[in-house]
């Protein structure tokens, strides 16, 4: 689903983490549903009186060592890319200074709305300081006390009213995926060979804005795809792009809008950190992986180097073991019409549902295969499985005690379902009930 995003910016010291925290704070339930994700603290979704939103810190996300006038620049470039809404926050504490005035003033070229927030507004005679920011020309200052919490609720109502109502409805017959992977490995140059060698629908029916920044096409036999955040792929220059932060935050924004991810590698430089935590990140959200071994021209090559690259990449994310592998060259087009025929596979593994009489026949046969682990003198008894939910497969298994079920058993189980049918290219979840 596409979220509205609101992101908050401000000079150093406000109060936007704060702020940002506080927001958080009114829906942590359902920020914490979600267990083993490690979500960057500078993005997250919020929800206030049933509107749900992504909101973004842009302060968390610029560089640390930056000049100020730098940084305020890339925040509010953020600001107008990606948001809905933009709440710049200023703070009585300072006054009102020369760099609220400049972010003001950057801001003034967005058509988007803008809140003014003025915060440490902690008791009446503070609040009675907000009339200076008037001057901003940004319309009526909301005081605000993100310590103590009041005028929060002000505040969120006049960020849910400013909520755009008719975004796009993510088009449930597309196929999703999206082109990840650290600046230069060739996401952008993957892109725009695809979208040359396909048919992109240039005119969809939607029409809403949302809707430019991914790339509908349709492939030979019909099936429809959509290159999620394809604006943001080929968009260049932009100050804010030097900082990590924010091309990790968009590639995490990107992976959950997309049924699969493609994960592009750089042949000549290998697998780095900033790799393993995006495809960490993937996996954990359940997404469909394939992992695109890009610039595969440039290596020499003798006939084992694919197998040899496939080897490191296979020790190096050990996790994604089921995730298919393609070597491919932007520049020479080398199997880039192989991708959409890959991601449609992928997603027709994660949306298959399996029968539970066919689920149960092969429980049978599992447990003639390993006897079921015995933990404490007590044997783990598994009576029954039923697929649940797709993308990613789901399984609840029926035990006698759920505290059996075992890290090595439930691998186990993965390992028959992958045998018997074909899951390539998608995480699968187990989930152990206790039989009641
Ligand atoms: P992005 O930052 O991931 O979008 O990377 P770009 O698509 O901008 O590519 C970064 C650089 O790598 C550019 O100079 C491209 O021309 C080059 N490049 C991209 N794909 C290939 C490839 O398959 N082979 C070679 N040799 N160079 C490539």
């Amino acid at each position: 689903m596409v979220l509205p995003v609101v992101a908050i910016v401000g000079q150093p010291n406000v109060g936007k983490s704060t702020l940002f925290n506080r927001i958080i704070n009114e829906r942590l339930a359902i920020v914490e549903d979600k267990p083993g994700v490690t979500r960057d603290r500078n993005y997250a979704q919020a929800e206030w009186l049933g509107h749900k939103f992504d909101l973004i810190d842009t302060g968390g996300i610029t560089w640390e060592n930056g000049h100020i006038e730098e940084e305020i620049r890339a925040q509010a470039e953020i600001a107008i890319e990606e948001a809905d809404v933009i709440v710049i926050l200023t703070s009585v504490a300072n006054h009102l200074t020369d760099l609220d005035e400049r972010i003001a003033q950057l801001l003034y070229r967005t058509k988007k709305p803008v809140i003014l927030a003025v915060n440490k507004a902690d008791n009446p005679e503070q609040r009675a300081e907000i009339y200076d920011f008037y001057s901003l020309g940004l319309g009526e200052p909301i005081p605000i006390s993100s310590v103590h919490g009041t005028g929060i609720g002000d505040l969120l109502d006049r960020i849910v009213s400013e909520l755009p109502r008719d975004l796009a409805k993510q088009d449930e017959e597309r196929i999703s995926f999206s082109v990840i992977g650290r600046p230069n490995v060739g996401k952008s140059s993957i892109v725009n060979r695809l979208v040359g060698e396909q048919r992109v629908i240039v005119n969809n029916e939607e029409g809403t804005t949302r809707d430019a920044v991914d790339t509908p096409f349709v492939d030979d036999s019909g099936t429809k795809f959509q290159i999620v955040d394809t604006a943001g792929i080929r968009r260049r220059g932009k100050v804010y792009e030097k900082t990590e932060k924010y091309a990790v935050m968009r590639a995490i924004r990107a992976i959950e809008r997309s049924d699969v991810v493609c994960l592009v590698l750089d042949a000549s430089t290998g697998i780095r950190e900033q790799d393993k935590h995006v495809a960490g990140y993937a996996h954990e959200a359940g997404r469909g992986i394939i992992i695109v071994v890009n610039k595969w021209d440039l290596p020499q090559k003798t006939s084992s180097s694919g197998k040899e690259f496939e080897q490191t990449i296979r020790e190096e994310l050990q996790y994604l073991d089921y995730a298919p592998i393609v070597f491919v060259s932007a520049k020479t087009g080398q199997r880039i019409a192989q991708l959409p025929e890959l991601v449609k596979m992928v997603h027709h593994n994660q949306t298959q549902r399996i029968k539970s009489s066919v689920l149960n026949d092969l429980l049978l046969e599992a447990s003639k295969l390993v006897p079921t682990p015995m933990i404490k003198g007590k044997r783990l008894r598994v009576y029954y499985m039923t697929q649940v939910s797709t993308k990613p497969p789901t399984f609840v298994v029926f035990v006698n005690d759920a505290e059996l079920m075992h890290f090595s058993y439930q691998r186990f189980l993965i390992n028959q379902l992958r045998d018997n049918f074909d899951f390539t290219g998608t995480p699968i979840k187990i989930i152990a009930r206790k039989r009641k």
